[in-house]
């Protein structure tokens, strides 16, 4: 009997939206294959046996893995894969293997009862941590442990590959070499109830450029094998069974979508410049190594905020300061001559982790974040600046401090930069002198005082995502009041034409990092008011340089001109709409805001 005759109703269900684009096709569900585990206790004489067995079965998944990793790295040219590589090392770890081979030996259990204890061991006592990226981990030695129990039952593997025909994949959850398997003219979207952001899964399908949307929850309960789905990966959004309506719009979507993508792979590598020749630098924003090839291969002119308060959340200890450089390095080797801009920790707010002991507030956003905590705890500080200046050397990078509110915390990090130096020139070590500082503008009391700042930076970047909380008196993150989380509401441009401008007349740089940088309508204001670089997420760079490329600087300035002149926030997105309309209609799709 077939699973289900009559098509549930339409039905619209968000997550998170990690590779963006949209896919229109029909549900493949990818079951999790469930195995029986044969447990026996064998004879002395089978011992040896059994080990033989184990052993064939973990150098088999080796070869397999090896395979993988090869049809990775030739699909996603240069891509970063940890991941298969640290596959690859847990297997080469002598622990897990004599801990298989004494439940052998010592307990007489037979191979996959062996195996099915020490992995699940090692699982349960890592799913036990709160820790996002534990439970990331999790998933890699999930993965691992499934692949080497199909080799010791000699099972064929569940492969994404082997499906026919087109279909969009329904999982609860994949595992990197699930995804990688995914072929782009087989596989068109994928919707899982697990991961998160950075997770790798999230990382492969923007690689793949598959639309992607994860976190669903319970999408693969609510989806059957045969239903129709739309997949929104630039919205996260999941409609299952769409109305007619809502699939011929997601029709029009989908082909205006398909226009763009081709157009923007001929524009990659062209320059960021308006019809008027007003160029405009577009930088990546990045949060973990693996994006850094992301950025270069989407045309981005550096690194213009990494979040390097990642490097030191899920774990327990803190970073030490060669792990940190060799990252740092890798950033400015593989960017350079372009900058990397490195945003030092901006641990608090909504970003905390174990290694910190930081305890709770009323008001955390409010509160120990960022350079407040950094200047309270200089050994943790210097750590970070020292690795960053040693980095720097090999390419070209620059500090920016966040979450300034007064230019006496820029002095101090000077100061303790000036030590610093002093420190490693005794030591005959390599670093960049004078590195460039920078200051995040994300708090008004920066944005009013931005004259004073000017005279003690090199640059200044304005973080969008948290000047508009801090303007508005809006938490970011509270659903609540998101309504009132209104970037377009005049203070806030006001307030990023002030900065601008005073930045200008003291002849330093002004950059915007903030999500706001990708919305097209923000896009063409901060044209319009001479911002120098905008930095984004990679997969955005090539849209919002078409966007650039279609516009004229003068005629963005005069929007400027217009709309600081309006009340509210919707009389100024309507007077971008008629801009938009007028001048680059391709765009009004993009009107998220
Ligand atoms: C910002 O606030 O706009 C910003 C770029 O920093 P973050 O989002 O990391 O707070
Ligand atoms: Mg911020």
């Amino acid at each position: 009997m077939s699973r289900k005759t009559v098509k549930t109703k339409m039905m619209t269900l968000k997550g998170i939206p990690v590779s963006p684009g949209i896919a229109i096709g029909k549900a493949h569900i990818f079951d999790e294959e469930k195995y029986i585990i044969p447990k026996y206790k064998i004879e002395l004489e089978s011992i040896q046996k059994e080990i033989t067995k184990f052993n064939q079965a973990l150098q088999k998944t080796k070869n397999e893995l090896k395979k993988i990793q090869k049809v990775f790295t030739d699909k996603i040219k240069n891509e970063k894969l940890d991941f298969f590589k640290m596959h690859l090392l847990i297997l080469d770890d002598p622990y897990l293997k004599d801990s298989v081979l004494i439940e052998i030996a010592e307990n007489n259990k037979n191979a996959e009862w062996a195996l099915y204890d020490v992995m699940s061991k090692h699982i349960n006592s890592l799913s036990n941590i709160e820790d996002e990226y534990l439970s990331e981990r999790v998933a890699d030695l999930y993965d691992l442990a499934k692949r080497i129990m199909k080799n010791l039952l000699k099972k064929r593997e569940n492969r994404l590959s082997d499906i026919e025909g087109k279909a969009i994949i329904i999982a609860k959850n994949l595992a990197p070499s699930d995804t990688v398997d995914m072929e782009k003219s087989k596989i068109i979207g994928f919707a899982t109830d697990f991961g998160g952001r950075t997770s790798h899964t999230a990382i492969v399908s923007r690689a793949l450029e598959i639309p992607a949307v994860i976190g669903l929850e319970d999408v693969s309960s609510k989806v059957h094998e045969g239903d129709n789905i739309i997949v929104d990966g630039s919205n996260g959004i999941v409609i299952i069974n769409p109305e007619e309506g809502t699939l011929k719009e997601y029709q029009t979507a989908y082909n205006i979508f398909q226009k763009y993508s081709e157009e923007l792979k001929k524009i990659k590598s062209l320059d960021s410049i308006t019809l008027d020749k007003k160029r405009i630098k577009l930088a990546g924003n990045i949060e973990i190594r693996e994006e850094i090839e992301s950025v270069i291969n989407h045309g981005g002119q550096g690194i213009g905020l990494f979040r390097t308060e990642f490097l030191y959340l899920n774990r327990t200890t803190l970073p030490t300061e060669k792990e940190l450089f060799a990252i740092f390095k890798e950033a400015a080797e593989k960017t350079k001559p372009n900058a990397v801009i490195y945003r030092t920790l901006d641990i608090g707010g909504d970003k905390f982790g174990e290694a910190f002991k930081i305890t709770d507030e009323m008001n955390p956003f409010l509160g120990y974040r960022a350079i407040r905590f950094c200047l309270e705890n200089p050994e943790i500080f210097n750590t970070q600046l020292s690795a960053i200046i040693k980095a720097a050397y090999y390419g070209n990078g620059a500090i920016m401090i966040p979450m300034i509110s007064s230019v006496d915390e820029i002095i101090k990090v000077k100061e303790m930069i000036g030590k610093l130096e002093e420190t490693l020139t005794k030591n005959n070590e390599k670093f960049t002198k004078d590195i460039k500082i920078g200051a995040m503008i994300e708090i008004p009391s920066a944005a009013i005082t931005i004259d004073i700042i000017s005279k003690e930076v090199d640059f200044i970047s304005i973080g969008t995502n948290d000047l508009v909380q801090y303007t508005l008196a809006v938490d970011r993150n509270n659903s609540k009041i998101s309504h009132l989380y209104e970037p377009f509401h005049p203070a806030v441009l006001r307030l990023i034409k002030t900065i601008t401008d005073s930045a200008h007349k003291n002849n330093i740089p002004v950059h915007v990092c903030g999500e706001l940088a990708a919305e097209a309508m923000a896009t063409i204001l901060f044209v319009g008011m001479d911002i120098d670089e905008l930095s984004m997420s990679a997969i955005a760079i090539p849209e919002i340089k078409k966007l650039i490329r279609s516009i004229r600087y003068k005629d963005a300035k005069i929007l400027v001109n217009k709309v600081l002149k309006l009340n509210n926030a919707i009389e100024i997105k309507n007077e971008i709409r008629k801009f938009i309309s007028k001048n680059t209609p391709e765009f009004l799709y993009k009107d998220t805001v």
